[in-house]
C-alpha cells in the first residue's frame, strides 16, 4: 500500500464507545479511509447514520429483529443493509487494510476471527478475543499473515515503547490502572454500590461492561492476560500499578535500567489514531495535554484483597487458555447480572470465582483449538455462573 492511497478499513461494534472514537478519527481524516463495513448489535439507527457519514458500502447489525429499521433508514443511500450473525461474520470477513474489533465481549470472537481468515489486518479493543481463546486467536493471525495491533490504551501503550529487536532485553512491562470509582472504599461499602455509583468512572468515559470491570479491576486482570498474549511474558514480569490520574498508560523497563512509558490523555483517540495510521502517526483533535497543570502523579500497589478479581485473572492465566475462558464467561453473566440489579457488586467476583472451582478451571472441557470449542467452553462458563447466580438468588429470597 502506498503512502497516499486510502486505507480500507471496517468497523465492529461501530455504535459503542471505541466505535464511535475510531468513527471520529476517521472522520477527522478525510479521504485517508475508505469504509468497507460497519456493524453494531442493535441500534439501528445510530447505525445507519454512521454508515451515512462514513460513506460505508454495508451496515450490518447483528440482532435480526432490527433488520427493518436498518434497511428503512438506508433506503435511497445506496449502503447495503443486511442483519444477523451469518451476515456479521461475511460484512467481518470482506478483505480490508483493517479492521477495527470493537464488540464487547466473547461475542466479538466469531467475527474477529473471520477478519483475521480474510487476511485483514486487525486493530484489537475487544480483548475478551484473547481471553477467551487467545492462544488460538494468534496462532491464526500468524498463520494468516496479519498484525493485531493493540487499541487497549495500555497495550497500545506498550507496544509503542517496544524496540522489537529488544525484546529479549525487556525485564518487565508494567500497565497502569486508574484504581476505578472504588479505588479508597472500603468492602462493606463496595458491597451496598449502586449501579450507579460503579458506572461513575473517574477518568475514561467507556461502554457499561468495561466501566463495571474497571470498578471490580477485572478489567486490568483481563489486561494481564491480553497483555501476556500479546507480548509473550509470563505472569511473574507482567506488572498492575495503581495511577490515578491515568496519565502514563504503561512502560517497559529493559534490562539495562532504561525505563520506556507512555504517557497521553486518557482519551481512546489517541491509541485508536495509533493503530489507524501505524507505522505512521496522524495528527488528533485531542485536547492539549499539559503536565505542569497536572503538577501531581502518583503510583500505588493494587489492593487485592479489595480487589479480588486481579488476582483471579492470575490464578486463571496460570490456568491456561480454558480457564481465562471461564473467567470471562462467568464475568460477563455475572456483569449483566449487576447491571440489572441482581446481584451486589461483591458478588460478580464471587461468582467467577465460585464458576471457575465448579468446572475446576476447565480442566475437563474440550481444548481451545477452534472457534466453535472456545464457544463452547464459554457456553458452559455461562451455564455454570447462572447456576451460581440462581442458587444465591435462591438463598437470600429463601
Ligand atoms: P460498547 O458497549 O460501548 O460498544 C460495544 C459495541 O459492540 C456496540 O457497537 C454494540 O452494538 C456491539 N455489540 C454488542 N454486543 C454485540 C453482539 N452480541 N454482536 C455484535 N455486536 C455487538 O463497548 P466499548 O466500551 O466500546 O468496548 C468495546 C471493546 O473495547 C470491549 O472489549 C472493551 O473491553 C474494549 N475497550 C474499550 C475501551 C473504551 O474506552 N471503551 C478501552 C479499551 C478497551
Ligand atoms: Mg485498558
Amino acid at each position: 500500500r502506498t503512502g497516499d492511497a486510502p486505507r480500507r478499513i471496517s468497523i465492529l461494534g461501530a455504535t459503542g464507545s471505541v466505535g464511535t472514537s475510531t468513527v471520529d478519527v476517521i472522520l477527522g481524516r478525510p479521504g485517508a479511509f475508505e469504509v468497507e463495513a460497519v456493524t453494531a448489535g442493535t441500534r439501528a439507527a445510530e447505525l445507519a447514520e454512521i454508515a451515512i457519514r462514513l460513506k460505508a458500502r454495508i451496515a450490518v447489525v447483528a440482532d435480526p429483529s432490527c433488520h427493518g429499521a436498518l434497511v428503512e433508514a438506508l433506503a435511497g443511500t445506496g449502503i447495503a443493509a443486511a442483519a444477523g450473525e451469518a451476515a456479521l461474520i461475511e460484512a467481518a470477513a470482506r478483505p480490508v487494510d483493517l479492521v477495527v474489533a470493537a464488540i464487547v465481549g466473547a461475542a466479538g470472537l466469531a467475527p474477529t476471527m473471520a477478519a483475521i481468515e480474510a487476511g485483514s489486518d486487525i486493530a484489537l479493543a475487544n480483548k475478551e478475543c484473547l481471553v477467551c481463546a487467545g492462544s488460538l486467536f494468534l496462532g491464526r493471525a500468524e498463520a494468516a499473515g496479519v498484525h493485531v495491533l493493540p487499541v487497549d490504551s495500555e497495550h497500545n501503550a506498550i507496544f509503542q515503547a517496544l524496540e522489537a529487536e529488544n525484546m529479549p532485553a525487556v525485564r518487565s512491562i508494567t500497565i497502569t490502572a486508574s484504581g476505578g470509582p472504588f479505588r479508597s472504599w472500603t468492602r462493606e461499602a463496595m458491597q451496598r454500590a449502586s449501579v450507579a455509583e460503579a458506572l461513575n468512572h473517574p477518568r475514561w468515559s467507556m461502554g457499561p461492561k468495561i466501566t463495571i470491570d474497571s470498578a471490580t479491576m477485572m478489567n486490568k486482570g483481563l489486561e494481564v492476560i491480553e497483555a501476556h498474549h500479546l507480548f509473550g511474558l509470563d505472569a511473574d514480569r507482567l506488572e498492575v500499578v495503581v495511577h490515578p490520574q491515568s496519565v502514563v498508560h504503561g512502560w517497559i523497563t529493559y534490562a539495562d535500567g532504561s525505563i520506556l512509558a507512555q504517557l497521553g490523555a486518557a482519551d481512546m483517540r489517541i491509541p485508536i489514531a495509533h493503530c489507524l495510521a501505524w507505522p505512521r502517526r496522524y495528527a488528533t483533535e485531542t485536547k492539549p495535554f499539559d503536565l505542569v497543570s497536572i503538577g501531581t502523579l502518583t503510583f500505588e500497589k493494587p489492593d487485592l484483597e479489595r480487589f479480588p478479581a486481579l488476582a483471579l485473572a492470575r490464578g486463571a492465566l496460570s490456568g491456561g487458555d480454558r480457564a481465562t475462558n471461564i473467567l470471562n464467561a462467568a464475568n460477563e453473566v455475572a456483569v449483566d447480572a449487576f447491571l440489572k440489579g441482581g446481584i451486589g457488586f461483591l458478588d460478580i467476583a464471587a461468582c467467577v470465582a465460585e464458576t471457575l472451582d465448579r468446572l475446576a478451571g476447565g480442566s475437563g472441557l474440550p481444548d481451545i483449538d477452534s472457534v466453535a470449542a472456545a464457544l463452547a467452553v464459554d457456553g458452559e462458563g455461562r451455564r455454570v455462573a447462572r447456576a451460581v447466580l440462581g442458587g444465591r438468588r435462591a438463598l437470600r429470597t429463601g
